[in-house]
């Protein structure tokens, strides 16, 4: 069963008309399903059953407090990416020793806090961090855990944004370098190998890339246990992708059928860092239509969302489906869904076809990965409120931001 679903000709997020949360909290607003989230989850634990894994979930994707809250109620780690999602997690209820720091760029103060908190490990993503990591453990009497990322150099063939395990993106380390750097870590007491990961991108619908990769993978695991050098995890990222329109991704069960079949006969313990598998069709955005413009060669609706609210569309030029929170017999037409911001680039769908009139809610679906966390304040726009439904009731779980709070750091220069 969908979370969000039609009934008497009026869509629901599990028993709550979304008309009553618009009229309750107004628009732009985000909504999640409780059970939608709880579900994704227990799908991956489910399919996980009698191997020894930790689910990290990766809260760049959605990092709301109640979200974050309820993972960790079910046993979750987080994967973090820095030292505000740290504090985040751990304000959440998240526990250190499920963490792990995933990021490129991680600074001094956020390798120290992190080390200082007993997180799981680092996956280090360079060689200069990995001495950064070293020193600073030193300088702590710490033994910093690390798990090198290796940029297995396979293709997801995914969006390019979204891409990050070819050799010509910024993530990782080069595979050719990851057994060196492995030795490296070993020989040094201010580190600890515990493992070794891949994050290859994101919104992948095909298992074969993730398969290759755990295969790159696991040979350099098998070079290193010849040599001494074992490690406790091996960690494959997140990336699996969800129906937005029509991709047809693999099953959470077939993926990780697919990952425990290589595992076989292994010891590791596995950890994973899905995001947008476990939230992205747990929400969707709630707007109203404050225009209709019709016209050629386009017709407009203008919604009180726009691309600082969700702004996959404009970056990506991604896919959401939209859908009007009632039906009306009215004859449809196609328009551009589009908001009040000012730019070109500010939609959040082209040419859909609708029965609308001013005033009508629309629900912009999948919606609960990359959403919310990627929205900004352009335009002097306060961010949308979120609400978690769970059955029959509806929680604020953040919010309408205010204006005056939009510029309440800002200071202007002193008279004369
Ligand atoms: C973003 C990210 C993830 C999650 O990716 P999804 O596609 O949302 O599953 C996992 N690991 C790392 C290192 C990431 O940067």
């Amino acid at each position: 069963m969908s979370a969000f679903e039609y009934r008497d000709g009026i869509l629901h997020a599990e028993s709550v008309p979304l008309g009553d949360i618009a009229a309750q909290v107004g628009t732009p607003c985000y909504v999640y399903s409780r059970t939608a989230l709880e579900s994704a989850y227990r799908a991956f634990e489910a399919a996980l059953a009698g191997r020894e894994h930790l689910i990290c979930y990766a809260m760049k994707a959605n990092a709301n407090l109640a979200v974050l809250d309820l993972f960790a109620r079910l046993g979750a780690g987080f994967d973090i990416v820095s030292g505000g999602e740290l504090a985040r997690a751990r304000a959440a209820g998240g526990r250190a020793e499920r963490i792990v720091f995933s990021g490129v760029g991680k600074s001094e103060t956020e390798i120290r806090t992190a080390l200082a908190s007993g997180i799981l490990c680092f996956n280090v993503e360079s060689a200069a961090e990995l001495a950064r990591i070293g020193r600073i453990a030193a300088a702590m009497g710490r033994r910093a855990p690390i798990s090198l990322r290796v940029n297995p150099d396979v293709d997801p063939h995914t969006h390019p944004y979204i891409s990050t395990g070819l050799k010509e993106n910024k993530f990782g380390v080069p595979y050719g370098e990851a057994l060196a750097l492995c030795r490296q870590a070993a020989a040094s007491a201010s580190l600890q190998v515990a493992g070794l990961g891949f994050h290859i991108g994101s919104q992948l619908v095909e298992v074969a890339p993730f398969a290759d990769a755990l295969d790159r993978l696991l040979a350099l695991a098998d070079t290193l246990d010849r040599e001494g050098i074992g490690l406790r995890h091996v960690d494959i990222g997140g990336g699996l992708g969800i129906r937005y329109r029509e991709e047809r991704p693999p099953a959470i069960a077939d993926y990780l059928a697919a990952m425990l079949a290589r595992l076989d006969g292994r010891p590791y313990r596995l950890l994973l860092e899905p995001g947008r598998a476990l939230v992205g069709n747990a929400g969707l955005l709630l707007t109203r239509i404050e225009y209709l413009k019709p016209g050629t060669p386009h017709s407009f609706a203008i919604v009180d969302a726009a691309m600082n609210d969700l702004m996959r569309p404009s970056l990506y030029d991604a896919w959401h489906d939209i859908l009007p929170v009632a039906h009306r017999p009215a004859p449809a037409r196609r328009y551009e869904i589009v908001g009040p911001v000012c730019e070109t680039g500010d939609f959040l769908g082209h040419d859909r076809e609708l029965a609308v009139a001013q005033g009508d809610l629309l629900a912009v679906m999948s919606a609960g990965a990359y959403a919310m966390s990627m929205s900004s304040n352009y335009n002097s726009r306060p961010r949308a409120a979120e609400v978690m439904v769970d059955g029959a009731n509806a929680h604020i779980v953040r919010a309408r931001e205010s204006v005056e709070s939009l510029f309440a750091l800002e200071r202007r220069l002193p008279v004369g």
